[in-house]
Protein backbone atom coordinates (compact mmCIF):
# COMPACT_ATOMS: atom_id res chain seq x y z
CA UNK A 1 0.00 0.00 0.00
CA UNK A 2 1.15 3.47 -0.74
CA UNK A 3 0.55 6.65 1.10
CA UNK A 4 -3.48 6.53 1.51
CA UNK A 5 -3.20 9.30 3.94
CA UNK A 6 -2.30 12.91 2.78
CA UNK A 7 -0.50 14.92 5.50
CA UNK A 8 -0.86 18.78 5.36
CA UNK A 9 0.36 21.55 7.20
CA UNK A 10 3.55 20.67 6.51
CA UNK A 11 5.31 22.39 3.84
CA UNK A 12 9.09 20.76 4.21
CA UNK A 13 12.04 20.57 4.99
CA UNK A 14 11.49 24.53 5.91
CA UNK A 15 11.96 26.46 8.80
CA UNK A 16 8.09 26.90 10.01
CA UNK A 17 6.23 29.69 12.65
CA UNK A 18 8.31 32.92 14.22
CA UNK A 19 5.90 33.25 17.38
CA UNK A 20 7.33 32.96 20.49
CA UNK A 21 9.40 30.07 21.10
CA UNK A 22 8.67 29.05 17.84
CA UNK A 23 9.07 25.47 16.51
CA UNK A 24 9.93 24.21 13.77
CA UNK A 25 9.27 21.27 11.65
CA UNK A 26 11.69 19.29 9.45
CA UNK A 27 11.04 15.89 7.22
CA UNK A 28 12.66 13.64 5.67
CA UNK A 29 10.86 11.54 2.78
CA UNK A 30 13.08 8.08 2.23
CA UNK A 31 12.40 4.51 1.79
CA UNK A 32 12.66 1.84 3.70
CA UNK A 33 11.76 -1.73 4.81
CA UNK A 34 10.56 -1.17 0.44
CA UNK A 35 8.24 1.48 0.84
CA UNK A 36 7.74 4.88 1.48
CA UNK A 37 8.34 6.23 4.95
CA UNK A 38 8.16 10.26 6.18
CA UNK A 39 9.23 11.30 9.39
CA UNK A 40 8.66 14.82 10.47
CA UNK A 41 10.03 15.88 13.89
CA UNK A 42 9.15 19.53 15.42
CA UNK A 43 11.08 21.21 17.58
CA UNK A 44 13.01 24.39 18.81
CA UNK A 45 16.16 23.79 16.74
CA UNK A 46 16.55 22.49 12.98
CA UNK A 47 19.81 20.07 14.95
CA UNK A 48 17.39 18.91 17.93
CA UNK A 49 14.73 18.02 14.61
CA UNK A 50 17.65 16.30 12.34
CA UNK A 51 18.78 13.98 15.05
CA UNK A 52 15.53 12.75 16.19
CA UNK A 53 15.07 12.05 12.73
CA UNK A 54 18.25 10.55 11.98
CA UNK A 55 17.20 8.32 14.71
CA UNK A 56 14.10 6.93 14.02
CA UNK A 57 15.66 6.32 10.32
CA UNK A 58 18.34 4.11 12.54
CA UNK A 59 15.41 2.26 14.24
CA UNK A 60 13.39 1.41 11.35
CA UNK A 61 16.91 -0.30 9.20
CA UNK A 62 16.94 -2.08 12.81
CA UNK A 63 14.49 -3.57 12.33
CA UNK A 64 14.09 -4.07 8.97
CA UNK A 65 17.35 -6.38 9.60
CA UNK A 66 15.27 -8.55 12.32
CA UNK A 67 11.91 -8.94 10.52
CA UNK A 68 13.09 -8.66 7.29
CA UNK A 69 11.95 -12.17 5.01
CA UNK A 70 13.66 -11.00 1.71
CA UNK A 71 17.03 -11.21 3.60
CA UNK A 72 18.09 -14.30 3.73
CA UNK A 73 20.72 -13.41 6.77
CA UNK A 74 17.74 -12.46 9.13
CA UNK A 75 16.62 -14.11 11.98
CA UNK A 76 13.27 -13.91 10.46
CA UNK A 77 14.52 -15.83 7.86
CA UNK A 78 16.18 -18.77 9.97
CA UNK A 79 12.98 -19.38 11.16
CA UNK A 80 11.06 -19.85 7.75
CA UNK A 81 15.00 -21.89 6.34
CA UNK A 82 14.11 -24.61 10.10
CA UNK A 83 10.45 -24.94 9.15
CA UNK A 84 10.07 -28.60 9.99
CA UNK A 85 13.40 -29.23 11.05
CA UNK A 86 14.42 -27.14 14.03
CA UNK A 87 13.52 -24.31 16.65
CA UNK A 88 15.47 -21.52 16.24
CA UNK A 89 16.64 -19.04 19.38
CA UNK A 90 15.75 -15.46 18.82
CA UNK A 91 15.97 -11.93 20.04
CA UNK A 92 13.36 -11.16 22.70
CA UNK A 93 12.09 -8.33 20.67
CA UNK A 94 11.49 -10.90 17.68
CA UNK A 95 10.27 -13.25 20.12
CA UNK A 96 7.97 -10.76 21.79
CA UNK A 97 6.42 -9.47 18.14
CA UNK A 98 5.54 -12.89 16.73
CA UNK A 99 3.81 -13.27 20.65
CA UNK A 100 1.64 -10.58 20.16
CA UNK A 101 1.22 -11.51 16.18
CA UNK A 102 -0.33 -14.37 18.06
CA UNK A 103 -2.27 -12.59 20.20
CA UNK A 104 -4.53 -11.01 17.04
CA UNK A 105 -4.27 -14.54 15.07
CA UNK A 106 -6.47 -15.30 18.62
CA UNK A 107 -8.38 -12.04 18.21
CA UNK A 108 -9.86 -12.23 14.87
CA UNK A 109 -10.21 -15.62 14.95
CA UNK A 110 -7.25 -16.36 12.48
CA UNK A 111 -8.55 -13.69 10.09
CA UNK A 112 -4.31 -12.47 10.99
CA UNK A 113 -2.44 -14.87 10.51
CA UNK A 114 1.61 -14.26 9.85
CA UNK A 115 2.05 -18.04 8.81
CA UNK A 116 -0.29 -16.66 5.15
CA UNK A 117 3.46 -16.63 4.04
CA UNK A 118 3.54 -19.89 2.25
CA UNK A 119 0.99 -18.46 0.11
CA UNK A 120 3.95 -16.29 -1.76
CA UNK A 121 4.74 -19.00 -3.93
CA UNK A 122 1.37 -18.78 -5.38
CA UNK A 123 0.05 -15.62 -5.48
CA UNK A 124 2.02 -12.38 -6.85
CA UNK A 125 0.74 -9.14 -6.50
CA UNK A 126 3.61 -7.43 -8.73
CA UNK A 127 1.66 -7.55 -12.28
CA UNK A 128 3.40 -10.67 -12.77
CA UNK A 129 0.42 -12.94 -12.36
CA UNK A 130 -0.96 -14.30 -15.81
CA UNK A 131 -3.31 -17.18 -14.56
CA UNK A 132 -5.51 -18.02 -11.43
CA UNK A 133 -3.57 -20.58 -9.81
CA UNK A 134 -4.94 -23.94 -9.76
CA UNK A 135 -7.33 -24.79 -6.69
CA UNK A 136 -4.95 -27.84 -6.26
CA UNK A 137 -2.15 -25.40 -5.85
CA UNK A 138 -3.73 -23.27 -3.74
CA UNK A 139 -5.10 -25.95 -1.37
CA UNK A 140 -1.49 -27.40 -0.82
CA UNK A 141 -0.03 -23.90 0.03
CA UNK A 142 -3.03 -23.39 1.94
CA UNK A 143 -2.29 -26.58 4.26
CA UNK A 144 0.52 -24.44 5.55
CA UNK A 145 -0.97 -21.79 6.99
CA UNK A 146 -1.89 -21.88 10.83
CA UNK A 147 -0.85 -19.59 13.27
CA UNK A 148 -1.04 -22.71 16.04
CA UNK A 149 1.99 -24.22 14.09
CA UNK A 150 3.85 -21.38 15.52
CA UNK A 151 5.11 -23.07 18.15
CA UNK A 152 6.76 -20.47 21.19
CA UNK A 153 8.86 -21.43 23.98
CA UNK A 154 9.66 -18.62 26.11
CA UNK A 155 12.10 -20.05 28.51
CA UNK A 156 14.48 -21.13 25.55
CA UNK A 157 13.37 -17.79 23.61
CA UNK A 158 12.84 -20.00 20.36
CA UNK A 159 10.31 -19.73 17.28
CA UNK A 160 9.04 -23.37 15.81
CA UNK A 161 7.43 -23.69 12.32
CA UNK A 162 6.16 -27.12 12.64
CA UNK A 163 5.56 -28.42 9.42
CA UNK A 164 8.08 -28.35 6.36
CA UNK A 165 7.38 -25.45 3.81
CA UNK A 166 5.55 -23.44 6.91
CA UNK A 167 7.03 -19.38 6.22
CA UNK A 168 5.75 -16.15 8.48
CA UNK A 169 6.00 -12.60 7.43
CA UNK A 170 5.54 -9.57 8.53
CA UNK A 171 4.07 -7.61 6.21
CA UNK A 172 0.87 -6.82 7.56
CA UNK A 173 2.12 -5.84 11.13
CA UNK A 174 6.08 -5.05 10.82
CA UNK A 175 5.68 -1.13 9.29
CA UNK A 176 3.20 -0.28 12.22
CA UNK A 177 5.69 -1.97 14.69
CA UNK A 178 8.67 0.20 12.71
CA UNK A 179 6.28 3.34 12.98
CA UNK A 180 5.88 2.65 16.95
CA UNK A 181 9.22 2.30 17.45
CA UNK A 182 10.43 5.40 15.89
CA UNK A 183 8.04 7.28 17.56
CA UNK A 184 9.20 6.31 20.87
CA UNK A 185 12.77 6.86 20.05
CA UNK A 186 12.00 10.20 18.27
CA UNK A 187 10.12 11.23 21.28
CA UNK A 188 12.49 10.54 23.76
CA UNK A 189 15.05 12.83 21.83
CA UNK A 190 15.75 15.98 23.33
CA UNK A 191 13.87 19.25 22.55
CA UNK A 192 11.31 17.12 20.17
CA UNK A 193 7.97 18.84 20.85
CA UNK A 194 5.89 16.34 18.13
CA UNK A 195 6.01 14.76 15.40
CA UNK A 196 4.95 11.98 12.88
CA UNK A 197 5.96 8.69 11.24
CA UNK A 198 4.26 7.82 8.11
CA UNK A 199 5.16 4.81 7.02
CA UNK A 200 3.24 4.05 3.20
CA UNK A 201 -0.33 5.23 4.82
CA UNK A 202 0.73 3.21 7.80
CA UNK A 203 1.01 6.75 10.23
CA UNK A 204 1.55 7.28 13.81
CA UNK A 205 1.23 11.31 15.17
CA UNK A 206 2.10 12.44 18.61
CA UNK A 207 2.76 16.25 20.73
CA UNK A 208 1.81 19.06 18.39
CA UNK A 209 2.87 20.04 15.05
CA UNK A 210 4.92 23.64 14.19
CA UNK A 211 1.64 25.41 15.09
CA UNK A 212 1.45 24.29 18.40
CA UNK A 213 -1.61 22.19 17.11
CA UNK A 214 -2.81 18.85 17.03
CA UNK A 215 -1.95 17.10 13.75
CA UNK A 216 -4.73 17.03 10.69
CA UNK A 217 -4.54 13.61 8.87
CA UNK A 218 -6.28 13.47 5.61
CA UNK A 219 -7.82 9.65 4.39
CA UNK A 220 -7.57 9.52 0.58
CA UNK A 221 -10.27 8.12 -1.74
CA UNK A 222 -9.23 4.91 -2.64
CA UNK A 223 -10.98 5.85 -6.21
CA UNK A 224 -8.70 9.00 -6.22
CA UNK A 225 -5.29 9.06 -4.36
CA UNK A 226 -5.26 12.75 -4.70
CA UNK A 227 -8.64 13.35 -3.51
CA UNK A 228 -9.90 13.17 0.58
CA UNK A 229 -12.90 11.65 1.81
CA UNK A 230 -12.19 13.74 4.71
CA UNK A 231 -9.92 14.42 7.94
CA UNK A 232 -9.25 13.60 11.38
CA UNK A 233 -7.53 15.72 13.96
CA UNK A 234 -5.19 13.51 15.87
CA UNK A 235 -2.91 13.78 19.07
CA UNK A 236 -1.29 10.52 20.46
CA UNK A 237 -3.28 8.56 18.06
CA UNK A 238 -2.35 5.98 14.64
CA UNK A 239 -4.30 5.73 11.43
CA UNK A 240 -3.45 3.45 9.41
CA UNK A 241 -4.69 2.81 5.91
CA UNK A 242 -4.86 -1.08 4.01
CA UNK A 243 -5.88 -0.54 0.44
CA UNK A 244 -6.54 -2.49 -2.87
CA UNK A 245 -4.98 -0.37 -5.59
CA UNK A 246 -1.48 -0.64 -5.49
CA UNK A 247 -1.22 -4.27 -5.81
CA UNK A 248 -3.54 -6.50 -6.55
CA UNK A 249 -4.61 -9.29 -9.13
CA UNK A 250 -7.28 -9.28 -11.58
CA UNK A 251 -9.18 -12.57 -12.90
CA UNK A 252 -12.32 -12.48 -15.10
CA UNK A 253 -13.35 -8.51 -13.87
CA UNK A 254 -12.56 -9.27 -9.97
CA UNK A 255 -9.91 -7.66 -8.47
CA UNK A 256 -8.26 -9.55 -5.41
CA UNK A 257 -6.17 -7.53 -2.87
CA UNK A 258 -2.64 -8.79 -1.53
CA UNK A 259 -4.10 -10.06 1.77
CA UNK A 260 -5.04 -13.34 1.72
CA UNK A 261 -7.89 -15.42 3.51
CA UNK A 262 -5.79 -17.87 5.39
CA UNK A 263 -9.12 -19.61 5.45
CA UNK A 264 -9.85 -20.23 1.74
CA UNK A 265 -6.18 -19.62 0.75
CA UNK A 266 -8.02 -16.72 -1.59
CA UNK A 267 -6.86 -13.45 -2.05
CA UNK A 268 -9.63 -11.33 -0.03
CA UNK A 269 -12.43 -9.63 -2.31
CA UNK A 270 -15.36 -6.72 -1.96
CA UNK A 271 -13.40 -3.97 0.16
CA UNK A 272 -11.25 -1.51 -1.50
CA UNK A 273 -9.71 -0.01 1.89
CA UNK A 274 -9.69 -0.04 5.22
CA UNK A 275 -8.77 2.69 8.01
CA UNK A 276 -8.09 1.60 11.37
CA UNK A 277 -7.36 4.24 14.21
CA UNK A 278 -6.08 3.65 17.50
CA UNK A 279 -3.34 4.40 19.93
CA UNK A 280 -0.72 1.29 18.76
CA UNK A 281 0.07 1.70 14.97
CA UNK A 282 1.24 -1.78 15.00
CA UNK A 283 -2.26 -3.10 16.45
CA UNK A 284 -3.78 -0.58 13.85
CA UNK A 285 -2.06 -1.88 10.66
CA UNK A 286 -2.55 -6.00 11.79
CA UNK A 287 -6.29 -4.86 12.58
CA UNK A 288 -6.75 -2.71 9.44
CA UNK A 289 -5.57 -6.00 7.24
CA UNK A 290 -7.95 -8.36 9.77
CA UNK A 291 -10.79 -6.37 8.54
CA UNK A 292 -10.30 -7.20 4.98
CA UNK A 293 -10.22 -10.71 5.71
CA UNK A 294 -13.46 -10.87 7.98
CA UNK A 295 -15.75 -8.36 6.00
CA UNK A 296 -17.48 -5.52 7.09
CA UNK A 297 -20.36 -7.10 8.95
CA UNK A 298 -17.31 -8.98 11.19
CA UNK A 299 -14.81 -6.46 11.29
CA UNK A 300 -16.83 -3.55 12.67
CA UNK A 301 -18.56 -5.99 14.85
CA UNK A 302 -14.66 -6.79 16.13
CA UNK A 303 -13.60 -2.62 15.82
CA UNK A 304 -16.47 -1.93 17.77
CA UNK A 305 -15.97 -3.75 20.45
CA UNK A 306 -12.39 -2.44 21.47
CA UNK A 307 -12.01 0.25 23.27
CA UNK A 308 -10.24 3.51 21.36
CA UNK A 309 -10.26 1.74 18.29
CA UNK A 310 -12.42 2.91 15.00
CA UNK A 311 -12.83 1.99 11.86
CA UNK A 312 -13.77 3.16 8.43
CA UNK A 313 -14.22 0.65 5.10
CA UNK A 314 -14.33 1.74 1.61
CA UNK A 315 -16.37 -1.22 -0.37
CA UNK A 316 -15.97 -2.16 -3.68
CA UNK A 317 -19.51 -1.20 -4.38
CA UNK A 318 -17.87 2.86 -2.99
CA UNK A 319 -19.86 2.62 0.36
CA UNK A 320 -18.63 3.80 2.91
CA UNK A 321 -18.99 1.97 6.58
CA UNK A 322 -18.01 3.29 9.87
CA UNK A 323 -17.33 1.95 13.24
CA UNK A 324 -19.67 3.66 16.09
CA UNK A 325 -17.67 6.35 17.43
CA UNK A 326 -15.40 7.43 14.07
CA UNK A 327 -16.03 11.06 13.87
CA UNK A 328 -14.89 11.66 10.26
CA UNK A 329 -14.56 15.75 9.15
CA UNK A 330 -15.34 16.48 5.92
CA UNK A 331 -14.67 19.68 3.58
P1 LIG B 1 -0.29 -2.62 3.25
O1 LIG B 1 0.97 -3.35 2.93
O2 LIG B 1 -1.07 -2.15 2.08
O3 LIG B 1 -0.16 -1.64 4.34
P2 LIG B 1 -1.41 -4.54 5.00
O4 LIG B 1 -0.95 -3.89 6.23
O5 LIG B 1 -2.81 -4.99 4.99
O6 LIG B 1 -1.29 -3.64 3.72
O7 LIG B 1 -0.46 -5.75 4.69
C1 LIG B 1 -0.63 -6.59 3.61
C2 LIG B 1 0.47 -7.61 3.65
O8 LIG B 1 0.26 -8.47 4.77
C3 LIG B 1 0.53 -8.54 2.47
O9 LIG B 1 1.29 -7.99 1.43
C4 LIG B 1 1.18 -9.75 3.09
O10 LIG B 1 2.57 -9.53 3.20
C5 LIG B 1 0.62 -9.78 4.49
N1 LIG B 1 -0.61 -10.60 4.65
C6 LIG B 1 -1.47 -11.01 3.67
N2 LIG B 1 -2.51 -11.68 4.19
C7 LIG B 1 -2.31 -11.74 5.53
C8 LIG B 1 -3.05 -12.29 6.63
N3 LIG B 1 -4.22 -12.92 6.44
N4 LIG B 1 -2.54 -12.15 7.87
C9 LIG B 1 -1.37 -11.51 8.07
N5 LIG B 1 -0.64 -10.97 7.10
C10 LIG B 1 -1.10 -11.05 5.84
MG1 LIG C 1 -1.66 -4.22 8.07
Amino acid sequence: MRPILILFLLAGSQLLSAQDSALLAQKKVLKLMGCRFELTAVAQTEQQAWDAINAGIAEIQRIENLISSWDKHSQTSKINFNAGLNPVQVDKELYDLIYRAEKVAQLTEGAFDISFASMDRIWKFDGSMVEMPSREEVNKAKSKINWQDIVLNRKDQTVFLKNKGMRIGFGAIGKGYAANRAKTIMSNMEGINGGLVNASGDLIAWGLNHDKKDWLVNITNPKDKEQALGWLRINGLSVVTSGNYERFVEFEGTRYAHIIDPRTGYPTTGIKSVTLVGPDAELADALATSVFVLGCEKGLELVNKLERTECLIVTDQDEILTSTNLKLNYF
